[in-house]
């Protein structure tokens, strides 16, 4: 709905809407990975959605989830036919967009659907490099029409713009990458600022694949500062209202330093600096550990490890209408969590949507959801998958597939290795110097790293074994599968891990603590115990 009101978690997870214009951003690493597609959409009860990372190409969407009752969808897809990159954005009936265009720079624009503020991309790119920068299916437009009050200082604005960007990430080994990404946020600063400049709001949300500020990165290295998207965030954005006022000094220091060489301006065009405004540091101002993205694999979202890259960014003018802005760390099912916002703006819906609608797509036409469909649609359940832990720091997911559960604790309190031989002495019929020996030479081939408790557990349920079995035994029993070795900082069982980087130790096994990457100085992150699999 585009009435006034609040968006707000409901505790449960999901986004409650209350009213209000409830914009949200989500990268979601993969469309197809959601069981049940329309009713997540459904349940993030945004009036706009725009989506990254959907890793789908236009023969691959499933049509119920390209065309929801309720809603319209815009996608852009990669033009090399691989399921990579790709947006969407999904507008409530409420908010349909009067012109929706794929692209950035408006190459793809069909005749008559143009949004307009493509004179300067013109003059700085030739047509091949716009063609290029539109090629990867990085960007949805869409364009609204407002219902501005007449008392408003703005009330000449009469469209919001809507920027549904996903910035390519850099792949540091490849210079063209680099090139390209340079020209994308180019592409991104000199689109959004025309827009504003012609009398448009313009919001421009998504992943910016960048942490503007220190604060936005749980390790901000060395030369921070030197990097392009960093002078893009610099050019774009206005930071007066949002941060003490040393840090923007040091900020701006920095960014002095290397604009000398290398600043941020474009070859033939000029673009006014400062204009946009990143509407979670104007709720928020310098909140930390605020991240939107944390590397999964590592199991970083479980110490709250992470990056602040998925922004929503708006004009000058469209402060006075920010109420509310914030990011839901705890829905689930992507490496990044949504971020939300609401303005006090009343959208007037457009008559129909524009062509560029999944709905008109050929293949879509004549299989059209009937009233039969949509009750079939709506009474399969599904929610958005829940982080029920309140607090993301405090304890690590025990659902992933890298963090099995801590290791169970023995019933028996526990015993040392000395006095559970002396104990069971004369139970078992097996000479103690024999497995003496054998336990040393486990530890010492485990390179001392094996916990004491652990072996004993392993000897306790061998010994079972060796009453029946005689001496001659020995030998083969102590090539079961190894134990998983427990770490020393949480005494919690390993994950093993593979060595990527290229080497002599490339391929080879290693255990190491389960917990996610985390600040030194916390307990709950990954302790720095370390173990090859296969001593050499
Ligand atoms: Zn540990």
């Amino acid at each position: 709905m585009c009435d006034d009101g609040k968006m707000e978690t409901n505790g449960g997870g999901s986004v409650t809407e209350i009213g209000g214009l409830s914009i949200m951003t989500w990268n979601i690493n993969g469309l197809r990975s959601f069981q049940n597609f329309p009713e997540i959409v459904r349940n993030l009860k945004a009036d706009i959605i725009c989506f990254q990372e959907t890793k789908v190409t236009r023969d691959m969407l499933p049509e119920p989830s390209a065309i929801i009752p309720g809603y319209t969808s815009y996608y852009t897809f990669t033009r090399n036919g691989t399921a990579y990159s790709g947006v969407a954005t999904y507008v409530k009936n409420s908010c349909t967009p009067v012109a929706a265009e794929d692209g950035l720079t408006g190459y793809l624009s069909k005749p008559g659907c143009e949004i307009g503020g493509t004179r300067l991309i013109n003059q700085e790119f030739t047509q091949e490099e716009l063609k290029s920068l539109d090629s990867e299916g990085r960007c949805v437009i869409t364009k609204h029409k407002l219902n501005i009050e007449e008392n408003k200082q703005d009330k000449k604005i009469q469209h919001l713009i809507l920027i549904n960007v996903y910035c390519p990430r850099a792949d540091p080994e490849r210079e063209d990458r680099k090139e390209f990404k340079l020209k994308f946020y180019k592409a991104l600063d000199i689109r959004a600022n025309t827009l504003a400049e012609e009398g448009n709001h313009v919001i421009v949300l998504g992943d910016v694949n960048t942490s503007h500020r220190e604060l936005d990165h749980c390790d901000p290295y060395d030369e921070f500062h030197d990097h392009p998207g960093r002078r893009f965030l610099d050019h774009f954005l206005n930071i007066d209202n949002e941060s003490s006022s040393q840090e923007r000094k040091h900020s701006v220091q920095k960014s002095s330093e290397t604009s000398i060489s290398d600043g941020w301006q474009c070859e033939r065009v000029n673009i006014k600096e400062n204009q946009f405004h990143d509407a979670f540091r104007i709720i928020h101002g310098s909140r930390s550990q605020a991240f939107t993205c944390w590397n999964t694999k590592m199991n970083c979202r479980s110490t709250n490890y992470g990056t602040r890259i998925d922004y929503i960014l708006i004009s000058h003018l469209m402060k006075q209408y920010l109420k509310d802005c914030d990011i839901h760390a705890d829905i689930l099912g992507s490496d990044h969590c949504p971020v939300t916002a609401n303005f006090n703006l009343k959208i007037i819906p457009g008559q129909k949507p524009p062509p560029s609608a999944t709905k008109f797509y050929p293949e879509f036409q004549g299989r059209q959801l009937n009233l039969k469909d949509m009750l079939a649609t709506s009474s399969q359940k599904a929610t958005v998958p829940v982080n029920t832990t309140t607090n993301a720091t405090k304890r690590p997911l025990q659902s992933s597939t890298l963090a099995p559960p801590a290791a169970k604790k023995s019933k028996q309190a526990p015993t040392k290795i000395t006095n559970f031989f002396t104990s069971k002495k004369q139970d078992v019929n097996i000479n103690v110097e024999v497995v003496k020996t054998a336990t040393e030479e486990i530890v010492h081939n485990e390179n001392n790293s094996v916990q004491e408790n652990d072996v004993t557990q392993t000897i306790m349920e061998e010994v079972s074994l060796v009453r029946k079995e005689n001496k001659a035994a020995w030998g083969k029993l102590f090539k079961a599968p190894k134990p998983v070795p427990l770490c020393a900082g949480h005494q919690e069982e390993c994950v093993k891990r593979k060595v990527t980087k290229k080497g002599p130790n490339q391929g080879r096994e290693f255990y190491c603590c389960a917990r996610g990457e985390g600040r030194a100085d916390d307990p709950n992150a990954r302790c720095n115990f370390f173990k090859w699999a296969v001593i050499r």
